[in-house]
């Protein structure tokens, strides 16, 4: 599947804001975007230029694809299974980026970034209510269960993301049992639950005009 192959830190020093790509270095005084936190290329240091309506809704809509780390196909996909939904719009938009199984790994500790997560999916690491998943889009529910399995909890990858889950926290809304590998979704997030820094209803006017 086509990926951004451009350097992460540059996608957030784009955005203007971290996205968390890049795991634990994202915490680490390495984090390009700590060092120098305006935009690549050579005008990124001058004078902003005022944005359009356009421009904001498109940046922001950018910023929101690229945290999860997806395609624009994908993106609009998730927007209009949103849009069909009951409740708001762009709510309904976070929540369901919120149950892909590969963020959720992300969330719970198992693995320092979304694209780590959907590396360690695919290979086969994980089961969810006992069955093995290996699709990172999979959607969670509330209630499902997600275990790493067996013979997956020497790797190390996942033993030094389970270390430094610490620094960031899990989220209320999961329950995870470290010393047993394994985790529930308690509930999905509400909004007041999400508190990245998107304004997911300029990515509505977006995709209504
Ligand atoms: Fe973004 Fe992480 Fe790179 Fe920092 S280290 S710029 S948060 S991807």
């Amino acid at each position: 599947m086509a990926r951004y192959t451009d350097s992460s830190c540059r996608l957030c020093r784009r955005e203007g804001l971290k996205l968390f790509l890049k795991g634990d270095r994202c915490y680490s005084e390495k984090c390009s975007f700590e060092r120098r936190g305006y935009a690549p290329g050579d005008h990124g240091q001058s004078h902003k230029k005022q944005q359009s309506d356009y421009g904001t809704q498109l940046r922001e809509k950018q910023k929101l694809k690229r945290m999860y780390g997806l395609l624009e196909k994908q993106f609009h996909g998730y927007f209009e299974k949103a849009d069909r939904q009951k409740g708001i719009t762009g709510t309904n938009l976070l929540v369901l980026l919120e149950r892909r199984l590969d963020n959720m790994i992300f969330r719970l500790g198992f693995a320092n970034s979304r694209i780590e997560a959907r590396q360690l999916i695919s290979h086969g690491h994980f089961l969810v209510n006992g069955k093995a998943v290996n699709i990172p889009s999979y959607l969670l529910k509330a209630g499902d269960e997600v275990t790493v399995k067996e013979g997956s909890r020497k790797i190390n990858r996942i033993l030094e993301a389970m270390e430094t889950v610490a620094r960031r926290g899990v989220p209320n809304w999961l329950g995870l049992d470290k010393d047993n590998f394994k985790a529930t979704i308690k509930m999905l997030p509400v909004r007041e639950d999400l508190t990245m820094p998107v304004q997911e209803q300029l990515v509505v006017e977006l995709y209504s005009k």
